[in-house]
């Protein structure tokens, strides 16, 4: 395979892929896949639409002779995907064209974590980020909806962290006047035991979930409320195109993230491919539809067809989304987050 990097209309190199592994999930949030919309009958997924394990690490293997390092499994809840820590094992055994490893991550709500933390460790999961948006069983069962208590995500957490899976981030979406008021505590909760939390703006991802901009808690609120009670400084990023701004604590009792996607894009450094788990590439969290690369490997392309329809792909790139939010056309269908991969 020939060894090429591909940079889109805005110059932007392809690093990273997110590849969602499954569209189904045990909870219900309500700002991701609200009851109403994924009620009994919503028709998910059958499995002969999703990849393979072997569709998914050819893939894989093609996007990073193009230029990704990261991988990063979601969904759904990706550890609803049977024998997941196979694909982790294809996956770590892939090398970027000058021999490394992939950076091999997962987002995952917790359910499933404490009884696969090992197996995914020992498969070359190199970390997890796990989504838990309130301290407060009541705040956090109505927001999951399905009533899953907070004690068990905090093991999972804990469970990863000795499986070597750390340091775990934890994602916490704020929503006005549903979690905002948890905010301090969770930071409280978390300093200093070397788990990273991440404040995230509630988006206006899909079409499901209702979303308004005054529900959206600006990240700069967030810090000016957790600075005022444990001061804080910014941390210069880890490497270009992160999507969280760096915050520690001035007494040295670690750091925190916000990651700021509504009220301060991150387009221009936006290295993100996402792949859905029926083999669509997205190229914007916010596309309205992708390029169907499951045909093309169903029909029996070469190696050498699929790089050339990634390359495409990717160099006619040119989405912003965020960045043009405010002028941006409501109108227009979004593919839902569950189905496109957080
Ligand atoms: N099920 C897994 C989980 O919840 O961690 C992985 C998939 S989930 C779609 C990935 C991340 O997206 C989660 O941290 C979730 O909180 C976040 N997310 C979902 N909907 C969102 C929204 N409307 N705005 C901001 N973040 C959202
Ligand atoms: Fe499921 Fe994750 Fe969406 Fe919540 S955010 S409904 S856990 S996919
Ligand atoms: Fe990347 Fe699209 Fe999000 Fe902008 S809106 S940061 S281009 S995924």
């Amino acid at each position: 395979m020939v060894a090429r990097t591909v940079t889109d209309t805005l110059q932007r190199p392809l690093r990273d892929l997110r590849i969602s592994v499954t569209d189904r999930c045990n909870f219900r949030c309500v700002y991701c896949m609200p009851k109403e919309v994924f009620g009994r009958d919503f028709a998910f997924m059958p499995k002969n639409q999703l990849l393979s394990f072997e569709e998914i690490t050819r893939l894989a293997r093609i996007a990073m002779a193009h230029g990704v390092r990261k991988i990063r499994l979601t969904g759904g809840e990706p550890l609803l995907r049977k024998d997941i820590e196979e694909l982790v094992r294809s996956l770590a055994a892939l090398r970027t064209p000058d021999g490394q490893p992939p950076d091999l991550a997962m987002t995952t709500n917790g359910t499933a974590l404490a009884q696969k933390a090992a197996a995914l460790k020992d498969a070359g999961l190199d970390r997890v980020t796990v989504s838990l948006d309130s301290l407060d069983d009541g705040v956090f069962q109505s927001m999951n909806d399905v009533a899953y208590p907070v004690a068990k995500v905090l093991h999972a957490i804990d469970a990863a962290a000795d499986a070597g899976l750390g340091p775990v981030k934890v994602n916490m979406v704020v929503k006005r006047g549903l979690n905002d008021h948890d905010v301090v505590a969770m930071a409280r909760h978390f300093r200093g035991t070397g788990h990273i939390v991440r404040f995230i703006e509630y988006m206006d991802v899909g079409e499901s979930n209702g979303w308004k901009m005054d529900q959206v808690v600006p990240s700069a609120e967030v810090v000016a409320g957790i600075n005022a009670v444990f001061p804080l400084e910014p941390v210069a990023a880890n490497y270009g195109g992160e999507t969280s701004q760096r915050w520690k604590y001035k007494d040295g009792a670690g750091e925190i993230g916000v990651i700021s996607s509504v009220t301060q894009a991150f387009c221009s450094g936006c290295t993100r491919a996402r792949l859905s788990a029926d083999g669509k590439l997205f190229t914007c969290l916010f596309a309205t539809a992708g390029h169907d690369l499951r045909a093309l490997l169903r029909g029996g392309a070469t190696d050498a067809e699929v790089e050339d329809a990634l390359a495409a792909l990717w160099g006619a790139r040119s989405d912003r989304y965020s960045e043009l939010r405010g002028a941006n056309t409501r109108a227009v269908h979004k593919v839902e987050m569950s189905y496109i991969g957080g």
